[in-house]
């Protein structure tokens, strides 16, 4: 297999010393190309848990808990029979015997029967409440049943507690189930259906809004002239936060003006939990939304990260009704805009909503690979799973940030740390997997 050179990365990302960043800025703490680590930092210290609240257990499926679950009762509340069969005690099969009169029928859902003759037996149905003084089930495939009663077939193994699931064995009453911070997922939600729990306390769905800018941008559906390109980011953007299960989104897309740029960001403040923001965030001469952001009020944390792709990355925060919140303006280049995403806004979501981290994820380089400006490299990848339970990262060659093409065949990418050149072959790296 053909490994990928480092060659085609110097073509993408031509090393330069951050040029488009004015050194008259470089003091100033928000106009200085931060790490990433700084920047992940900055973001993190500024997030707020968003408000909770209470809905039917009926939609609450992958919403965030907010409260802490108690079992209120014992689970299972009763010994219960795990077998159809027989119930009996177990002491009359230590004194020998094999043959016992059935002297009733318990069946799930009816209330606890009593076997008051210890040389007898009740039938018994899975889920019965096992009756008072029986302390064993004999399945009924190891019975032959005549005339009322049941005999045990020989060599059939049993012990004091066969067939039985005693009460409390999974959990006792009060015993915690669920944390908050837990996501709903089926499982989850079978155990709050179990303790009763017909409403649930859970975070609130956050609003997003993305915004994408562009004069030469136009809509999907229409024939672009020879110098417009069709909107693609906007699409990207929202479907990925949708396999997240983000889905609580709104497009917007605004020419390169500056009044017009002004006014719709001033007119969605208001409804937004977070903004994204797509293109129109360097240094060209149409890149307004820097001035309309804080022209709109919104606080700036930073503008400029040490990563490729994605160098121009702004961030910020603003409050209204004493609810905060962010905007993310990414770079519009798609595959700038798709990493900054999965880099930076999906794991702020998942904080936003009080989900905890998600577990890091690891790949090993296929195949050396060298990148020398000192900035992070996210290199995108194509993932390989070996009999040995390894993960193996193949760096993917690709043109520019704006080649989704290529990009598409990976499955997420690599994080390089800034400070190292030369990476091995064998070496490990934290991997971030595309939402797909
Ligand atoms: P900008 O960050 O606005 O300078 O945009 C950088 C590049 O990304 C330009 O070539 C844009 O045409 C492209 N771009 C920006 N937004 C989008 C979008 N929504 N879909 C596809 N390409 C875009
Ligand atoms: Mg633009």
């Amino acid at each position: 297999m053909k490994h990928a050179s480092p060659q085609p990365f110097e073509k993408a990302f031509p090393q330069t010393n951050h040029p488009d960043l004015p050194p008259s800025a470089a003091s100033l703490i928000n106009n200085r190309v931060i790490t990433v680590e700084e920047a992940e930092q900055l973001i993190a210290d500024s997030l707020e848990t968003l408000p909770s609240e209470t809905v039917s257990i009926e939609d609450a499926l992958g919403r965030v808990l907010r409260e802490t679950l108690r079992a209120d009762r014992n689970a299972p509340p009763f010994n219960r029979s795990t077998f159809d069969g027989i119930a009996l005690s177990y002491a009359a099969i230590e004194q020998g015997r094999s043959a016992f009169p059935i002297t009733g029928t318990a069946f799930a859902g009816s209330p606890r029967l009593s076997l008051d003759d210890s040389n007898a037996c009740v039938e018994i149905m899975t889920g019965a409440p096992l009756p008072d003084q029986a302390d064993c089930v004999v399945k009924v495939e190891d019975l032959d049943i005549v005339d009322g009663t049941a005999r045990i077939r020989e060599g059939t193994p049993l012990d004091r507690g066969h067939g039985v699931h005693p009460e409390a064995s999974d959990c006792q009453a009060g015993q915690v189930l669920l944390e908050p911070g837990c996501q709903l997922t089926a499982k989850e939600l079978s155990i709050a259906a179990s303790i009763g729990k017909a409403e649930l306390l859970v975070s609130q769905i956050p609003r997003i809004s993305i915004f994408t800018t562009g004069d030469e941008l136009v809509p999907i559906a229409a024939q672009p002239l020879p110098h417009q390109i069709r909107r693609s980011n906007d699409l990207a953007l929202d479907s990925a936060l949708a396999s997240t299960g983000y889905v609580q989104t709104r497009r917007f897309h605004i020419l390169d003006d500056l009044k017009e740029t002004e006014s719709v960001i001033a007119s969605i403040l208001e409804q937004s939990d977070i903004i994204i923001l797509a293109g129109g965030i360097s240094k060209g001469k149409r890149d307004f939304l820097p001035e309309a952001l804080e022209t709109a009020g919104v606080s700036k944390s930073f503008q400029w990260v040490a990563q490729r792709p994605g160098k121009p990355l702004w961030f910020g925060d603003y409050t209204i009704n004493d609810r905060k919140s962010y905007v993310f303006a990414l770079p519009g280049n798609p595959v700038s805009c798709f990493t900054c995403l999965h880099r930076y806004v999906l794991p702020a979501l998942d904080q936003l909503c009080g989900l905890p981290a998600r577990a890091p994820q690891y790949a090993k380089l296929k195949s050396e690979f060298q990148f020398k400006p000192p900035i992070t490299l996210f290199l995108p990848v194509l993932i390989e799973y070996d009999a040995n339970g390894q993960t193996w990262a193949e760096p993917l060659p690709f043109n520019t940030s704006g080649d989704y093409i290529s990009v598409a065949r990976t499955q997420g990418f690599i994080e390089l740390p800034q400070n190292e050149t030369q990476f091995v072959s064998g070496s490990a790296h934290r991997f971030r997997p595309w939402q797909t």
